[in-house]
């Protein structure tokens, strides 16, 4: 995209903003009407583009994708009236007779830059609270995802008011074209490095950004005795690491914390859980995505191949790079200085770090950079709540993985260097509003005191009123105090 086309896409959608039309109710819902129908309508391209890009399978897309996305529009065109209508809100007592309230305002145009994992997922997530909350819009997809980007260029223009929504597609110089323009909000999901790029960008016009980052998130086993527990914790660690995105993913499990006297036992368990999930040779399934590109796989292939990573290999490793398939790998204790512990994994390659005592995780955790997700697999109540107040992370996840992103009641998002901002749910509509503070008041009671000319009674009124609340001004009027 050129400079000049930038400034004159963001010219017609802030006149566009300006008439009023995106706040409507009838506009938004209306939009998110035929966002419904895109994604009804074009699931088999939507899954055949995540097939080409990722090699997902179509009801791991549906799953993770698709599904969720129905799911969330739904719930925005459930919620609207009410969240548009904004809520009730006190004024001190003083103010009698007066009334308050919250009122919801959308930002004006927004700039949505997204990530290649879940390209349909991340973008059109955030693109839901956008319309929902009535702005404008430019949703820029990963260039690293290129025939999901192909498909949102194509379909969103459609579907959608294409004098307020628009995508544009292309790779870094877009990004920075891009963040050249003035918005009124910009909403990132990516790498730290580009986020600072974005939050400087945005300094210059003093633009809220959202910044939705990665980084390393634990899950810690505890000594599960039943079998049952077993079994269903293990699938849900599986399908968290391996069956979702091969890893690729955010709130992706990067590694285990396990007692050392369960770390036999689970690693085996884990062995026969990645052959019942994917078969005896993963490669042949269609059930395990691909690496997403070249780059990536080097990635990962550098960070397997340190002697004292290798040294720590108990399952899997082989690696394919014509397909970018790497199998399902396990490493049990890998230096904590390797790469693998290091840095976010991104890929199917899944450390697993033993300690004396579970309890011991609150601290190994700690001392870990902050985590997006914590998953704890436990049935022990005192260990849950000393990893809840503990440890800090975007969510924290007891027996299960993963399901936190699909929830429209919690929050998405991110603390420290995981990255600031929440969405999903009524949370994506906050997310590209302002919530304007309204008050009303009336004539019928005024306070003498409030104005000049000063002097010392009308001090010691002041006091009063700010300790005791207005009512101790009411009553020292009334000649029932004295301060
Ligand atoms: P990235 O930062 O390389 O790219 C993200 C987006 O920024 C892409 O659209 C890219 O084209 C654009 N971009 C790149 N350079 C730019 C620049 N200079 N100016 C403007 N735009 C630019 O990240 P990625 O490789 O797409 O994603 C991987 C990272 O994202 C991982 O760390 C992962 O954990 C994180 N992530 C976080 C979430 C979340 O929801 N928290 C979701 C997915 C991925």
């Amino acid at each position: 995209m050129e400079s000049q086309a930038a400034v004159a896409m963001v010219d017609q959608l802030r006149h566009t903003f300006n008439s009023g039309k995106t706040k409507e109710e009838s506009w938004r819902r209306s939009q998110l009407q035929n966002l419904l129908s895109l994604l009804v309508e074009k699931e088999d391209a939507i899954c055949d583009a995540l097939k080409n890009d990722l090699g997902k399978h179509p009801v791991e897309s549906f799953r993770d994708e698709v599904g969720p996305l129905i799911k969330s529009v739904n719930f925005a065109l459930k919620g609207l009236k009410k969240w548009m209508s904004g809520k009730k809100a006190d004024l001190p007592l003083a103010a009698f007779p007066a009334s308050a309230s919250l009122v919801p305002e959308p930002l004006g145009v927004v700039l949505i830059i997204s990530s290649w994992n879940f390209p349909f997922g991340l973008s059109v997530e955030s693109l839901i609270g956008a319309i929902a909350a009535g702005n404008a819009a430019v949703l820029k997809p990963s260039e690293l995802a290129p025939a999901s980007s192909a498909v949102l260029a194509r379909l969103i223009p459609s579907y959608l008011d294409s004098t307020a929504v628009r995508v544009v597609e292309g790779g870094v110089s877009a990004g920075e074209i891009l963040l050249q323009q003035q918005w009124d909000k910009i909403f990132f999901t990516g790498s730290p490095n580009v986020a600072r790029k974005v939050m400087t960008a945005a300094a210059k016009n003093l633009t809220p950004v959202a910044l939705e980052l990665g980084g390393k998130c634990p899950a810690v086993v505890d000594c599960l005795t039943s079998s049952w527990d077993q079994q269903v914790a293990l699938k849900r660690i599986l399908s968290a690491k391996f069956g979702t995105c091969a890893g690729q993913a955010c709130i992706a499990i990067d590694y285990i914390l396990v007692e050392k006297k369960f770390s036999s036992t689970l690693v085996e368990l884990l062995k026969n859980g990645i052959k019942s999930m994917f078969g005896e040779n993963p490669r042949e399934s269609n059930n395990i995505s691909r690496i997403v590109n070249q780059r990536h796989f080097s990635r990962l292939s550098n960070l397997l191949d340190n002697p004292t990573v290798k040294n720590a290999l108990v399952y899997g490793g082989s690696l394919d790079e014509d397909n970018l398939y790497i199998e399902p790998t396990l490493l049990l204790d890998p230096p904590i200085n390797s790469g693998v512990m290091t840095e976010e994994i991104f890929g199917p390659l899944l450390p697993i770090i033993t300690l004396e005592k579970i309890e011991d995780s609150v601290e190994f955790i700690k001392s870990m950079p902050r985590a997006l997700a914590i998953y704890a697999f436990t049935k022990n109540e005192e260990f849950k709540k000393k990893l809840q107040s503990g440890t800090s992370s975007g969510s924290i996840v007891f027996n299960d993985a993963i399901i936190q992103y699909v929830a429209d009641t919690l929050p998405f998002g991110g603390v420290g260097e995981c990255g600031f901002g929440r969405y999903h749910g009524k949370y994506s509509f906050d997310a590209f509003s302002h919530e304007k503070a309204i008050a009303r008041r009336s004539y019928i009671v005024d306070f003498w005191f409030r104005y000049p000319p000063w002097n010392e009674h009308k001090l010691q009124l002041f006091r009063s009123a700010y300790r005791f609340d207005y009512l101790g001004i009411l009553l020292i009027i009334l000649g029932l105090k004295r301060s």
